[in-house]
């Protein structure tokens, strides 16, 4: 039996990342950026007052405090967005607002509460003189030029994940788009007589297909476009024509089919038409899985990831090799999901010799530990057991039982409400 990891670096060797394309930036969240962002200009612009108060000369007022407050005449008032015109000059200030560029002449900004500007507003709208309470060093309160990013410097470098942080800063920069990986496209294909979608009616001895909806929200939580293309029925005919159209995107994934059943048709279908490699991975659940390289008209050999049919092996399997081939077209490192350490509220046992990926739900105690709760029917047919799973709590091939009150490692899927791992803030 191959190892999860022996399976997964096989697969992987199939897949590599994609071309970039031009993503406008409310569409690039997630991507892997493919050209360094330059800056061909200064952040901010202009040197500007990160206050609400007064431009001046701090010459001017050197000799200021509470007790022998300087006045000066104030001769001119600037917003935001607007271009001074004409410089401050000496022994006079003017009124500034925070992001407004500095006039000419100042060298410091006083803010509103070092000055009585607020008595003055309670007797007059405008304001031709202000007395200053306290001296100020050259500079202070002034974002001079280029504080941010200076002209020609690389702010960003090629590879990096476009987060909330990067893609502002490529609006800073005056960018509506930017260079980025594409994301692949996800063909998904289920397979099984007994299926039906969601919507018709569920005739007697027939299922609803879950898997195709599981697959294509991993697909998506993953960064990939979910496709999907249908419900192919037991035969080989059926499942070909689904094929077809399946092989036009970056990678197909099927559901079921791939055990040893008289109607499991994939790995007839496939060893006909493409690569099949068929694998017993050493992992409970999801045992079966096929995986091999379709060919498209078009020449390309199109990756094949054919997961067992039951709901959670299907899932399981697709968390262990879907999501780092998604990473991988995403430019992405395929590396595992974070785990955590837990202590076990129900053990876990170990039948067969193989990894066994119990589905846990992770909260705290009031310690703070992280413990780990089964989430019911283990089976890998009881899909519910997903629905509150927020980690794989992993039992070693060689581990027979992992008992209660153990640590066990716990591959996180979800983090349950974002406070799992936050701690409040003692201030
Ligand atoms: P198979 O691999 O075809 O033997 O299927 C294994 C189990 O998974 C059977 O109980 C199927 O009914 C079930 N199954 C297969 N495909 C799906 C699907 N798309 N959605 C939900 N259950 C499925
Ligand atoms: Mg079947």
């Amino acid at each position: 039996m191959l190892s999860v990891e022996d399976a997964r670096d096989r697969i992987l060797s199939y897949f590599q990342p994609l071309a970039s394309v031009d993503v406008p930036l409310l569409e690039a969240l997630g991507l892997t950026l493919d050209e360094d962002l330059v800056a061909d200009f200064d952040i901010p612009p202009l040197a500007n007052s990160a206050m609400d108060g007064y431009a001046l000369r701090s010459v001017d007022i050197t000799a200021a405090s509470k007790y022998n407050p300087v006045s000066l005449p104030v001769n001119g008032y600037i917003a935001a967005g607007d271009v001074p015109t004409k410089p401050v000059s000496p022994g006079a200030a003017v009124r500034i607002m925070t992001g407004a560029p500095v006039p000419e002449g100042a060298d410091a900004v006083v803010p509103f509460e070092d000055t009585d500007e607020e008595a003055r507003r309670q007797i007059s709208d405008t304001i031709s003189e202000i007395s200053v309470n306290l001296c100020a060093e050259p500079g202070e309160n002034i974002r001079p030029a280029g504080e941010d990013i200076q002209r020609g410097a690389t702010v960003v470098t090629k590879g990096t994940e476009l987060t909330p942080g990067v893609i502002g800063v490529a609006a800073s920069l005056g960018r509506t788009s930017v260079r980025a990986i594409r994301r692949p496209i996800i063909a998904i294909v289920s397979t099984g007589d007994e299926l039906v979608d969601p919507g018709d009616e569920l005739g007697p001895g027939k299922i609803y297909n879950s898997n195709a909806f599981s697959i294509a929200s991993m697909s998506e939580k993953y960064g990939a476009v979910a496709e999907i293309v249908g419900i192919a029925r037991d035969s080989i005919e059926s499942l070909e024509n689904l094929l077809e159209e399946a092989v036009k995107y970056d990678m197909v994934v099927t559901s079921a089919g791939v055990s040893k059943g008289d109607y499991d048709v994939v790995k007839d279908v496939l060893a006909k038409g493409g690569e099949i490699a068929l694998w017993s991975v050493r992992m409970r659940p999801a045992k079966p899985l096929a995986f091999g390289a379709l060919n498209a008209p078009d020449g390309r050999k199109v990756p094949h990831l054919g997961l067992p049919g039951n709901p959670v092996s299907a899932m399981v399997a697709f968390e262990q090799f879907g999501r780092p081939a998604i990473r991988v077209m995403l430019g992405k490192k395929a590396l595992p999901k974070p785990s955590i350490v837990a202590i076990l509220d129900d053990p876990v046992h170990n039948h067969d010799g193989r990894r066994v990926y119990a589905r846990v739900e992770v909260y705290r105690d009031d310690n703070g530990n992280f413990r780990a709760r089964s989430t019911g029917n283990q089976s890998s047919g009881a899909l519910h057991s997903m629905a509150y799973a927020r980690g794989l709590a992993i039992c070693p091939h060689d581990v027979a039982t992992i008992a209660a009150g153990s640590e066990i490692k716990v591959e996180m899927l979800d983090w349950p409400d974002d406070d799992l791992l936050s701690a409040p803030i003692d201030d």
